[in-house]
């Protein structure tokens, strides 16, 4: 009867057709078909929730909240962010109009990118980094253009690279310190420079700052409060990392009224809000957990300092990771590259680690450790890459 159309030849639409799959979910398949893998492959804290903040969970829900809260999220769990914003991070929210509860920072960076971006905007963002960024900004139709860093730089992004990246297109700066997959973190004057570079072309300024509490190094406050940011940056953190809260799936975000207004705009038709028994555990993190979270932190630093240690005396060449909780050594002395090196090492002595290629084309040569895995199997780990080195 209709024969007229031509077989369409994919529903999907073009530009999600042309994302690439995650390089870690691939590798990840090759893990789950092999025994006994140490795996230091896994972005996600070991430690199970601390049991005061699942005790809340369990109470929220005896309790009945069941129901939807406000769109921006329960408004003492905005309470408790904007106050611990201030004392950890720097800087002043208005908890009913400044702060967004959102499901993970990921949730946070995707309706923040939708909310701001038109077609062919475009976003700078520093690579190696987190493999979700790029898709990000494309399923928002924008346009990603990454600015490599590099070892000698302790993996900071350098002004002088940012400007010969930059064009008129431009609108947004993504930035993520503590850095995954790195392990790079800013200090107060590469951040102003960062800041100076923001103003000087117009930029709004998304800081992904989920790593800030895993910092090693002094912390300084969020970049959003340099001079002539906080109007152009939104800030995001969450309660995956710090509070080994990844199943949680709660994030949010700070900033200006009218951003967080038109983020919520997105949020309200997409998602409604983050999920109320989970928003309700969150304020027993921010209220009562600090010092389960700094246990976990000295844990992460004790395992950095093996880590390191380990893969520098081996002949890998390793970078003192400044926050987050992954080492990335330069394996270019292996002669093998990032992938071969991480399929060979899974092959033969059953240690998963991820290619650096897959937080981008100039993670070639490194491999990233998480060290979010107990101290033993670190130890272990590292025994099995001295024996694979040697062969
Ligand atoms: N940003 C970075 C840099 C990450 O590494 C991750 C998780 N690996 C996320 C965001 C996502 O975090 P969430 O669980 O809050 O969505």
């Amino acid at each position: 009867m209709n024969a007229s159309k031509s077989p369409r030849r994919s529903w999907v639409a073009p530009h999600i057709a042309a994302l690439p799959r995650s390089g870690i979910r691939d590798f990840f398949e090759l893990v789950s078909q092999m025994d006994e893998v140490i795996s230091l492959g896994i972005g996600e804290p070991d430690f199970t929730t601390p049991w005061n903040i699942r005790e809340a969970a369990i109470y929220g829900l005896t309790r009945g909240v069941t129901h939807y809260t406000s769109n921006l999220g329960d408004l003492r769990l905005r309470q408790s962010i904007c106050r611990y914003f201030r004392e950890r991070f720097g800087g002043e929210y208005d908890p009913a109009r400044e702060c967004i509860v959102t499901v993970g920072v990921s949730e946070g960076l995707d309706i923040a990118l939708r909310a701001v971006l038109a077609p062919g905007d475009a976003v700078l963002y520093h690579e190696p980094c987190y493999v979700s960024y790029a898709p990000t900004v494309r399923m928002a139709h924008g346009l990603p253009i990454p600015v490599v860093t590099r070892a000698d730089h302790d993996f900071v992004v350098q002004v002088e690279d940012l400007e010969k990246a930059w064009t008129p297109a431009c609108k947004v700066l993504l930035l993520n310190y503590p850095n995954n997959p790195t392990g790079a973190g800013m200090t107060w004057e590469d951040k102003c420079a960062v800041a100076e570079f923001a103003v000087r072309r117009d930029l709004l300024v998304l800081s992904d700052e989920i790593y800030d509490e895993l910092s090693y190094i002094p912390r300084s406050p969020s970049i959003a409060t340099c001079p002539g940011m906080r109007e152009r940056t939104i800030v995001f953190n969450g309660f995956s990392k710090a509070f080994a809260m990844t199943g949680f799936r709660i994030g949010y975000a700070v900033g200006p009224h009218d951003l967080v207004e038109a983020m919520m705009k997105v949020h309200q038709y997409s998602m409604l809000c983050a999920p109320s028994p989970c928003q309700y555990a969150c304020i027993e993190a921010l209220d009562n957990g600090a010092a389960e979270r700094e246990e976990m932190h000295q844990e992460y630093e004790q395992r950095r300092n093996v880590i390191v240690r380990r893969l520098n005396d081996m002949g890998l060449p390793c970078f003192q990771p400044r926050g987050a909780f992954y080492a990335f050594p330069d394996i270019r002395s292996s002669g093998m590259t990032s992938s071969d090196f991480a399929t060979r090492l899974l092959k033969e002595q059953h240690v998963a680690v991820i290619p650096g290629t897959a937080f981008g084309e100039c993670g070639e040569g490194f491999v990233r450790c998480s060290y979010a895995t107990a101290l033993d199997e670190i130890e272990e780990a590292m025994r099995r890459i001295r024996v694979f080195l040697k062969r």
